[in-house]
């Protein structure tokens, strides 16, 4: 028989597989859900304080598993409570997790991959290449960390974290199995309680995935469209040349249709000036989503180093909401949160460790110094 010394990570289980897990060791399966609440529920990471466990599985456990939530490489607070961590996974890249609070809501935005391989032109994740996908002890030990960080008086029942939106580094879909498990464990009774509808996903569009998801798990969608017709959109966001605006939105639309009439699919448009914020798209937009029960959510671009697009002025975002809202649409527009410390979407800088050469390329052709670059930005706010 071999021993192996690698202590099993208990962070990432979800519950299925971490009845397997005490299965394996000869102990009774309802301890799974006793040692997820300590993770989980109170963020205990020390065996010892799990006090309804005994002490013989509490010494038994020490010897062959852990919990090991991810390495904080920093942590900035803004002025207006919005907090942002830098993280580093397992590959040596750095992804970064961002909570966000609004009156008793918290949202906590994660990260789903290290750099993204989709390159979507207006997104600095894109630009910095790809390096790995997430493991799900990664992608839960993003909330757990941000949890704990309110110093334990908010874990257990007043947690800060009510919503999550998977609208960090990287593209979900691509990390299909590792993304599904981890939001299992977010809406498990024994993990994070998250409903399912305050659990919302984002996606530029990997048709093949979206048409399997409602298999796995029924959360709430975001489609990040940017462009309302194909021509444009192939060049905003490439993946749109493999899977076109007509075969997205049908799969959006049964994805959706397994949700019940209840549930609204969300647009995000990153609006950016000259490109697609004039009123024919609005227009244009209202034609391709007039059979598709959505709301929709106006991004203004955040700028990046050396960054060929700008941000459209505030009365062109009020326009162009306006002629959506002619139509009947509810449409909102972000406001941008943590700007003190980078926090806003398209923000996130990470520390890519790129396999695909892309960042080193955009990196030397613009000579960016990304933290320094990153920190002069000012983001104006609508
Ligand atoms: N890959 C997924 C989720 C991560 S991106 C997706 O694309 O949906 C989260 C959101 O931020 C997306 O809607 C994306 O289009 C938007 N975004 C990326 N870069 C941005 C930027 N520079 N300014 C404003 N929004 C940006
Ligand atoms: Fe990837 Fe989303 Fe950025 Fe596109 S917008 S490059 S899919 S993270």
């Amino acid at each position: 028989m071999t021993i192996s010394t690698v202590k099993s990570n208990l962070l990432g289980m979800t519950k299925q597989k971490m009845e397997h897990f005490f299965d394996l060791i000869g102990e009774k399966r309802f301890r799974a859900a006793q040692v997820m609440k300590w993770i989980h529920y109170f963020g205990i990471d020390d065996f010892d304080a799990m006090t309804n466990v005994s002490k013989t599985l509490r010494n038994k456990l020490k010897i062959i598993a852990e919990v090991r939530g991810p390495e904080v490489v920093s942590e900035d607070i803004s002025s207006d409570g919005t907090r942002k961590w830098l993280v580093r996974v397992a590959s040596g890249s750095c992804v970064e997790t961002v909570y966000i609070p609004q009156g008793k809501r918290g949202t906590l935005c994660i990260s789903s991959q290290a750099g993204c391989a989709l390159d979507c032109s207006f997104c600095f994740t894109g630009k910095q290449g790809f390096n790995s996908n997430l493991t799900v002890d990664e992608i839960i030990g993003q909330i757990w960390l941000a949890n704990k960080s309110f110093s334990g008086v908010q874990t257990g029942v007043n947690r800060v974290v009510t919503n999550v939106v998977m609208m960090g580094m990287g593209e979900p879909l691509l990390n299909f199995d590792n993304v599904v498990a981890a939001m299992h464990l977010m809406i498990d009774d024994f993990g994070y309680c998250i409903p399912k509808r305050r659990l919302t996903l984002s996606t530029s569009g990997v048709v093949p995935m979206l048409n399997k998801l409602s298999e796995h798990i029924n959360i709430s969608l975001t489609l990040s469209l940017h462009a309302p017709n194909d021509k444009l959109r192939n060049q905003l966001v490439p993946i749109n040349k493999k899977y076109p605006l007509k075969i997205l939105l049908e799969s959006c639309q049964r994805y959706m249709a397994t949700l019940g009439n209840k549930r609204m699919l969300t647009i995000a448009y990153t609006m950016l000036k000259d490109i697609n914020d004039k009123i024919e798209h609005a227009v244009e937009m209202i034609e391709l989503l007039k059979n598709i029960p959505c709301k929709i959510n106006l991004i203004p671009f955040n700028p990046f180093p050396y960054s060929s697009y700008e941000r459209p002025s505030n009365n062109a975002i009020r326009r162009f909401q306006n002629r959506l809202r002619q139509a009947g649409y509810n449409v909102t527009i972000r406001t941008t949160r943590g700007e003190d410390i980078d926090a806003a979407c398209g923000q996130l800088v990470g520390q890519i460790i790129d396999r695909t050469s892309r960042s080193e390329n955009y990196i030397t052709m613009h000579k960016v110094n990304v933290t320094k670059d990153m920190q002069q930005i000012t983001l104006n706010q609508i």
